[in-house]
């Protein structure tokens, strides 16, 4: 991989945070087909070291993960030199008011419920990355 798309320019790069397999494949996969450069990474414990070694642009974070919350990690991230300028589009199943707040206030730039439509993720994930 070159790490250039179609058009010859630096492909912005997006690391993929997800436990479900479905989820994961499809974040991927559409964005794969607008041309990014994606990392899957299906263990939220290897995130952070999974975020330090791809240098993301932007990070899709699942919320609901085994053993650790997606919250804890985009905390975690904000507070690291090295990560805290990188956006985050948090995805949850949570709907409730008070957990959009909870999630913002962790640090995630933006914030879409489950089920996702493309739409209006590829919308979220382009505007964060300025695209
Ligand atoms: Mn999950």
């Amino acid at each position: 991989m070159t790490g250039e798309n179609v058009i010859g320019a630096v492909a912005k790069r997006i690391l993929v945070v997800e436990d479900n397999d479905l989820n994961r494949k499809l974040f991927c996969d559409v964005l794969k087909a607008s041309g990014f450069l994606v990392e899957p990474c299906a263990d939220g414990e290897l995130a952070l070291a999974a975020a330090r070694a791809f240098g993301p642009d932007l990070v899709i974070m699942d919320i609901q993960l085994p053993n650790i919350s997606g919250m804890d990690l985009i905390a975690q991230m904000k507070r690291d030199a090295g990560l805290s300028a990188v956006p985050v589009l948090a995805v949850t199943a949570y709907a409730g008011k008070g957990d959009e707040e909870k999630i913002r206030d962790a640090g995630a730039e933006a914030y879409l419920s489950k089920p996702v439509s493309i739409g209006p993720f590829m919308r979220a994930a382009r505007g964060l990355l300025g695209v």
